[in-house]
């Protein structure tokens, strides 16, 4: 096929700027492999672009016949409690603001189906999930009887009709993520009131913060609130309310539908997208610099006893392959109890749950994402143990 990564996904211009690149990451960073398969996994370059005419981040080698996604795809954070109620007063407040008691809602991307049963807890009556990973036999029916969940992919001609259509962390994803938002906004045009909501991972939080660790292959592009906007409007949506939220590490857009297909929509001026590109590279030079450092630190730790990683996300999935790829990392924990026992992409080990961590009795613990840092730190406390916390980049507004 042409060379995808030669245009922007978002506004189709191909006037793009160097930022950084990473060779050779696991290409399914997220999948659940077996500990013995870990290091025959699929792999693939980023070299990481940002696009001059409308601030998008995206990787000029993605290859998206590489990057499928099936049912052995774990990357749930419904196991945190922290996560939970974040979404648990999202839910609340869509359903409180856009007026969805007793309406239809549906997402894209619905995995087993969280969000629409905490959609349907706050109000909405009925929630419809569409999900080419989801499998029935590994993830349960939907937590409520009011979601339905489908694993075809969703509908584009407006056949599914919600007062809210929605993605979380699926734009990031697509070769195409102004063809989504066009589905999703034919399943609201004929609702009054009908809202479309984005949600995707903040990449100019990303860049300002160098938060390096966020990077995996499966996300084609990065989007700032700039070229968030700019794809809403290319899809005949506006740009009512961009939000920031669970420590500004996720970008959301509400949307209502406009007037026309957003085809003559502009891209913001040179003013608004030039200092963006700017800190695009300035990230793409500190990140050079922060996993030379990153090594550095980690064969000090190693000096002073054993180190774990606490949270085998994505974060933590990356960091591992860039900065410890030889297994120097004596345990890797996460919550999630489906993790439990399998291996990571592209290195050696395996994932324990936190109580396996009385036998390592860690000198350091590296937490992947600094949100988390007080419920880690309880959890230690259960423990018994008292180690020391390093986050793997220290920069939270949390
Ligand atoms: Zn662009």
């Amino acid at each position: 096929m042409a060379a995808l990564g030669q245009i922007c996904p978002v506004c189709g211009g191909s006037s793009a700027t160097e930022v950084f690149s990473l060779i050779g990451l696991p290409i399914a960073i997220n999948a659940q492999v077996r500990p013995d398969e870990a290091l025959s996994v699929g792999r693939g370059d980023m070299d990481l672009v940002v696009c001059r005419d409308c601030s998008q981040l995206y990787n000029r080698a993605f290859d998206p016949d590489a990057s499928a996604y099936d049912s052995g795809y774990e990357n749930s954070l419904h196991f945190s409690p922290r996560f939970r109620d974040h979404a648990r007063s999202l839910a609340s407040r869509l359903v409180a603001d856009h007026a969805l008691a007793g309406a239809t809602v549906a997402e894209v991307g619905a995995g087993p189906g969280h969000f629409l049963t905490m959609l349907c807890e706050a109000g909405a009556a009925r929630g419809f999930g569409f999900d080419p990973s989801y499998d029935p036999d590994r993830l349960g029916a939907p937590e409520h009887p009011a979601v339905t969940l489908s694993a075809s992919l969703f509908p584009d001609d407006g056949s599914i009709p919600a007062k809210l259509a929605m993605s979380q962390h699926v734009l990031e994803h697509l070769e195409d993520p102004v063809g989504l938002l066009r589905s999703l906004r034919a399943a609201v045009a004929t609702e009054p009131g009908g809202v479309v909501y984005s949600e995707v991972p903040n990449g100019e939080v990303m860049i300002d913060r160098c938060a390096l660790w966020d990077l995996i292959y499966e996300h084609y592009s990065y989007f700032t609130p700039v070229s968030l906007g700019y794809a809403a409007a290319r899809a005949g949506l506006s740009a009512d309310a961009m939000t920031t939220m669970f420590d500004d590490q996720f970008l959301a857009l509400e949307s209502s539908v406009l007037d026309g297909d957003g085809s003559v929509a502009e891209p913001r001026g040179a003013d608004v997208v030039d200092p963006l590109v700017e800190r695009a590279v300035a990230f793409g030079e500190q990140a050079r610099k922060r996993i030379a450092q990153a090594r550095s630190e980690m064969a000090r730790y190693l000096d002073v006893g054993p180190v774990a990683l606490w949270g085998a996300g994505s974060k933590g999935r990356t960091y591992l392959n860039v900065v410890a790829p030889e297994g120097q990392i004596g345990a890797i924990i996460d919550v999630n109890p489906r993790k439990d026992g399998y291996g990571i992409p592209g290195v050696p080990g395996v994932i324990r749950r936190p109580e396996s961590l009385r036998e390592v009795r860690p000198a350091t613990v590296l937490i992947a994402n600094p949100v988390y840092t007080d419920e880690i730190k309880a959890d230690l406390g259960e423990l018994g143990l008292d180690a020391s916390l390093r986050p793997l980049w220290g920069r939270s507004r949390a």
